[in-house]
Order: structure tokens, then C-alpha cells, then sequence
């Protein structure tokens, strides 16, 4: 099963949340204030940390689906 990561970044607010959850799929743009996905399509392993990222955003602007 594959999933994919997207992020609203006209949305998102720079909280940083998902990168704290989830820092090996999400980081923070310096120069923009905005979220950088690091991976868009996570491992199985990867899957749990995902899903907190996307859940601790407080725009609720990442989004997870399954694309196979
Ligand atoms: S938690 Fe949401 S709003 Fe904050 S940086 Fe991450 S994607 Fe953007």
C-alpha cells in the first residue's frame, strides 16, 4: 500500500507541529515560514509517524491518501 503526503502550503501557518511530530517527513522553510515535506511517499514504517504529522497540524492542511 502506498501513500502520499500533500501540504496546503498556500494554507499553512508555519506552526511547525508536523515537523516536531514527525521530523523525518516534515521540516521548516527558513526563508518561507512554511512546512517542507521531506518525503512524499512514506514506508509502512513511516506510516504512523505520518498520520501524527498530519493529525498535530493545527490548519489542517497536510493531507494522507492512499494511492495504492
Ligand atoms: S503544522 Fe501545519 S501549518 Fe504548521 S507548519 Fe506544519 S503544515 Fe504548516
Amino acid at each position: 500500500m502506498t501513500m502520499k503526503i500533500t501540504i496546503d502550503l498556500e494554507a499553512c501557518k508555519g506552526y511547525a507541529c508536523c515537523m516536531m511530530e514527525a521530523p523525518d517527513l516534515f521540516d521548516i522553510d527558513d526563508a518561507t515560514g512554511k512546512a517542507i515535506l521531506l518525503v512524499e511517499h512514506p514506508t509502512e514504517d513511516q506510516r504512523e509517524q505520518a498520520e501524527r504529522g498530519a493529525r498535530s497540524c493545527p490548519a489542517n492542511v497536510i493531507t494522507l491518501q492512499q494511492i495504492g
